[in-house]
């Protein structure tokens, strides 16, 4: 066996997994295997010739668009004859049927050995037809994760290797019940697929470069996301190592049960306590680890993995099951934040350099008002006696939320129903440092300090890189988020922060300090929020607050934070399981 060797990249989403490597983002590199049962052999060959026909049809459509043109299409053409082969189709077929592997499997199997084959014969023209298969290969797994919200499953745990930048349909995409950690080479910490890994507890490490030459597909991988570190082929006395922090767990279920109840400052404020949530079923944990209402649902994941945009029956029966669920607490339904890097296969985006300045949210309702109309309505029929309230992301000026607000009393009206409470999505500089003009046009707040962090600093969310510039402890950042909760507090406007600073248990007494009064978080961290939050005085964090106008830098801010932290809390923070923060 080949020896442990340890790398280095940035902790993104902490704690810690081991299982075996399962490469994702270069479709022939992927080797390890995922097995079907007998009875699936029929559905998988038919689910074959359906992406073969698609690709087919897709290489012919492209001949076409070039029709004309000097491009030459021949290459095309031979995309076309391998799918076509008889001796591609008949080893893909005989590899599903009696080795029992699954589509994805099989192609990657059946792509490689004829590469190896092409390579070993030598020749220029043999070393070109290799790469036609690869094209062909990742042709076809791409169909394969459009698959209508069907979850790959495995048999075992694996660590998901990203060789490219990682994205949330890398963990939709899997049974994530199986996926330990990811290691990837770029993703920042505040990323939408981090975000989701955070909330599922999946470890992830970022910023490694040449993995694949150092992982194989199938090997044992340990991640290490308290300290950036990945074992490979680990020995088991790190195994077992690790095997022991466990404990934490235990700490953690001790908390959960103590905390499905509402939680007071010492001196007797009611903190509300939220979750953030993407999928129906995360409704489940979020009643699980005591969640006072759904403060965040991200309902742009239900595009995930579908064909076209869900239709308003559809989309009804996902708000209906969360509304359902929620035992009547409030929710807060945002909006579809499309764009960014949460782009749905299906939809229609024009190429645009700057994807997270362009277009995006509010942006595409005002002008496809359409699929405004279809969710709207859908909200507005399944939340017919709830607890529900709409927010709008990514609004920028006043005249764009006036016109969208304009819309769902509209729809409402068209419906015979009254307007929901609708609220603004703070995270946007621009709108947030305009909050007091909005004030009398909304009907709560919150503040998305992801975004707003990424468009202060001109920082990317998404970018390893630039992750140093991406601080939420900031000081000219947190004296404008002192000023949104003050100007809110000031007006009685109801305020949240649901970024996942909120949901980061360093930062519960500073906000606390800085007057918030409600949190929207990952699930997981929320008894460890309400645990800290009776254990300070609302009143003395605040009075702690007033010295962050003389802290200048970033690190002298880090080191206040540490003592604030100490003198509030004593040894609670050290006693928690702090093992998914930012
Ligand atoms: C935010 O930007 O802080 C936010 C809550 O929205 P998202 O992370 O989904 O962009
Ligand atoms: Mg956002």
């Amino acid at each position: 066996m080949k020896k442990e060797i340890k790398l280095s990249g940035i902790p993104v989403v902490s704690g810690w997994g081991v299982g075996k490597a399962y490469f994702v983002g270069r479709a022939v590199q992927q080797t390890s295997t995922v097995s079907i049962s007998r009875q699936d052999v029929g559905d998988e060959i038919m689910r074959f010739n359906e992406i073969r026909e698609k690709a087919k049809k897709n290489y012919r459509q492209y001949i076409t668009d070039l029709g004309g043109t000097t491009v030459d299409v021949s290459v095309l053409n031979i995309y076309e004859h391998i799918l076509d082969d008889p001796a591609f189709i008949g080893q893909i077929v005989e590899t599903i049927s009696s080795k029992l592997y699954d589509l994805e499997t099989s192609i990657r199997l059946v792509s490689n050995d004829f590469i190896n084959r092409f390579n070993s014969a030598g020749t220029a023209y043999f070393k070109e037809r290799s790469s036609d298969m690869v094209e062909v290969c990742e042709k076809l797994i791409s169909y394969l994760y459009q698959d209508n919200g069907r979850a790959k499953t495995f048999m075992e745990p694996v660590i998901l290797v990203v060789l490219r930048t990682f994205t949330p349909t890398d963990i939709l995409s899997y049974d994530k019940s199986k996926i330990q950690g990811v290691v990837t080479v770029s993703g920042g910490k505040t990323s939408h697929a981090a975000i989701l890994a955070r909330s599922y507890s999946i470890p992830v490490v970022s910023g490694l470069q040449n993995i694949s030459e150092s992982i194989n597909p199938g090997d044992q991988v340990l991640v290490d996301a308290e300290k950036g570190i990945v074992y490979v082929r680990p020995s088991t006395t790190v195994v077992s190592r690790f095997k022991r922090q466990t404990d934490s767990e235990k700490t953690l279920e001790e908390l959960k049960s103590k905390w499905r109840r509402p939680v007071y400052t010492t001196d007797g404020i009611q903190i509300d306590v939220l979750a953030n949530i993407s999928l129906a079923d995360d409704v489940d944990d979020a009643k699980e680890f005591g969640a006072d209402g759904i403060g965040l649902i991200r309902t742009e994941y239900l595009l995930s993995n579908r064909k076209e945009m869900p239709s308003e029956k559809a989309q009804y029966e996902y708000y209906k099951q969360i509304l359902d669920k929620a035992d009547n607490k409030p929710c807060v339904i945002r909006l579809m934040d499309i764009g960014g890097d949460k782009i749905p296969q299906f939809f229609d985006m024009p190429l645009e350099f700057n994807p997270f300045m362009g277009w995006r949210a509010i942006r595409i309702f005002l002008e496809r008002k359409e699929i405004f109309e279809t969710q709207v309505t859908a909200i507005l029929k399944a939340g017919i006696n709830r607890e529900y309230s709409i927010m709008m992301p990514m609004v920028t000026t006043l005249q764009e939320w006036l016109e969208a607000k304009a819309f769902i009393t509209k729809v409402a009206s068209r419906l015979g129903l009254k307007r929901p409470k609708c609220g603004v999505l703070f995270e946007v500089p621009l709108a947030i440092l305009e909050m007091s003009t909005f004030l009398k046009e909304i009907d709560f707040a919150s503040i998305g300090t992801n975004d707003l962090i990424q468009y202060l600093s001109a920082a990317d969310r998404n970018n390893a890189k630039v992750n140093y510039l991406y601080n939420p402890i900031e000081p000219a950042f947190l004296r404008i988020i002192r000023t949104a909760i003050k100007c809110a507090n000031d007006n009685g406007m109801s305020l949240s922060v649901c970024g996942e600073m909120a949901g980061n248990p360093i930062h519960t007494v500073l906000l606390v300090g800085l007057g918030l009064r409600r949190f929207s978080v990952i699930p997981r961290n929320i008894p460890l929020i309400k645990e800290i939050i009776a254990n300070i005085s609302f009143a003395e964090a605040a009075e702690s607050i007033s010295h962050i106008d003389a802290i200048e830098s970033t690190e002298d801010m880090d080191e206040w934070l540490k003592n604030l932290n100490k003198r509030l809390l004593g040894n609670v923070l050290e006693k928690l399981p702090l093992t998914v923060g930012v």
